[in-house]
């Protein structure tokens, strides 16, 4: 199937040539005909999926098509609610490319900046409005946008809008709608309390699932190293000057660690960005284009900030920390392999983690494959002997190294005196 097979105008035909696009992924094969007849949609995907252009597409071209011959002032008529700054702005980018034919004007409003700018835009008339929820509702409040002539609802990432805790912004915002709308929304997980919101915001809507729920990307190749909280650096350096050349997004739980991991990173000479929610929106947008053209290979990001980021050839995330909520891993590792490419997923799994692992694999269903030979194995009990070096646990020794039941004591006393040292106030 071709895009000219979906019955779009020429104007959007146009610019996703000149985007590079030829054949509409399975959401957008799925989704455009449902959209373009009027109906509600409910849409389960992963990210890397194409489904911005799923949305973005139909929306546009009902638009076009109603605006021809009217030349009153611009009302908006599309409201795109997104969990993130960085997927706000990707959203929004894509509605330029893909409606820079069609005359559909379209504009984004985020929190973490002053408001002049956007209430410029505002003021000078558009059609689609993208937003973050916390600004969309101030600037609701200060009178700079009305929801009354909204005619489509896009709510995207839904079930990271409720871990991030929008669930009351949402429900303000649902509230302001006309009832009479076309209603879209997308979440990459649907568990019982996303279900239960789409039946808020849907009329009866149909259904497209583009991966079995709660799957993970197949593309991606996905190993997990056991290794020590303290060694995790260096077998971070040692993979990035080793194995993992190419551009690099690395996930840290949180920012003081996102920060912390640049700066060991820069003392063994390589370069790297952070980008999480303590930095200025510039400082962000800055560090994600200097990686997303090259300059930088490697970026050091929290999950918020991640969300949305679109590098074409990732080459490899590495998941530094390991994500307490076993769906973020997905969203995690959804950013490389996107669009069918495939890419490679290394997480860090120490002995604190490992329940996070487990977690995960329940999750995806499959066991991640275990890299057992790097400098800096651990599987969990890794010991202090009396003189300082570390030794492996018995369970990763070859067989001919291991133990005799004499030894094994010895171990567990080593143990015992490591505990009792690290007990002993210092
Ligand atoms: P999304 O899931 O919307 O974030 O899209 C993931 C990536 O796929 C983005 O880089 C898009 O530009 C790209 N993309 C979307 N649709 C197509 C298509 N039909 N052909 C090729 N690339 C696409």
């Amino acid at each position: 199937m071709i895009f000219k097979d979906l019955g779009l105008i020429d104007p959007i035909l146009k610019a996703l040539s000149a985007e590079g696009y030829t054949h509409p992924t399975p959401i957008q094969q799925q989704s455009i005909p449902i959209l373009l007849q009027g109906k509600d949609l409910l849409g389960c995907a992963q990210t890397g999926t194409g489904k911005t252009a799923a949305f973005a597409i139909p929306i546009l071209q009902h638009l076009h098509k109603k605006s021809n011959g009217n030349n009153g002032p611009r009302k908006i008529r599309a409201l795109i609610v997104t969990p993130t700054r960085e997927l706000a702005i990707q959203i929004n980018d894509s509605f330029s490319a893909y409606g820079k034919f069609t005359g559909i004007k379209n504009t984004v409003i985020f929190g973490g900046v002053k408001q002049a700018g956007q209430t410029r835009s505002l003021q000078r008339g558009v059609d689609v409005l993208i937003a973050t929820p916390g600004r969309l509702l101030d600037l609701m409040d200060q009178g700079f946008i009305t929801l009354k002539h909204i005619e489509y609802f896009v709510l995207d990432e839904a079930d990271r809008m409720l871990d991030m805790g929008f669930i009351h912004d949402i429900r303000k915002i649902i509230d302001k709608l006309p009832t009479k709308r076309q209603s879209l929304f997308f979440s990459a997980t649907m568990p019982p309390d996303i279900v239960n919101l789409s039946r808020k915001i849907l009329g009866n809507p149909q259904k497209v699932m583009v991966q079995p729920e709660q799957t993970t990307a197949e593309k991606v190749e996905q190993s997990v190293y056991f290794v020590g909280k303290k060694d995790k650096v260096k077998l971070l350096v040692h993979l990035l000057k080793t194995d993992a050349a190419g551009s690099v997004l690395i996930f840290s739980r949180t920012k003081h660690g996102a920060n912390k991991i640049v700066r060991m990173l820069s003392k063994a000479h390589i370069e790297a960005e952070a980008i999480h929610s303590n930095k200025s929106q510039a400082a962000r947008q800055k560090a994600l284009g200097n990686f997303k053209n090259g300059r930088t290979n490697v970026l050091v990001a929290t999950d918020i900030a991640a969300r949305g980021i679109d590098v074409d050839d990732l080459s490899h995330v590495i998941n530094y920390d390991l994500p307490n909520i076993p769906e973020t891993y997905v969203h995690r590792i959804g950013r490389t392999g996107r669009a069918g490419a495939s890419g490679i997923a290394l997480s860090f799994c120490d002995t604190e983690e490992k329940p996070y692992l487990k977690d995960i694999q329940k999750l995806i269903n499959q066991q991640i494959h275990v890299v057992a030979e790097h400098p800096f194995p651990d599987d969990g009990i890794t010991e202090v002997t009396n003189n300082g070096v570390k030794t492996q646990n018995s369970r990763q020794r070859p067989n001919s190294e291991k133990p005799t039941n004499n030894s094994g004591n010895n171990n567990r006393n080593k143990r015992r005196k490591y505990y009792s040292r690290k007990r002993r106030p210092s």
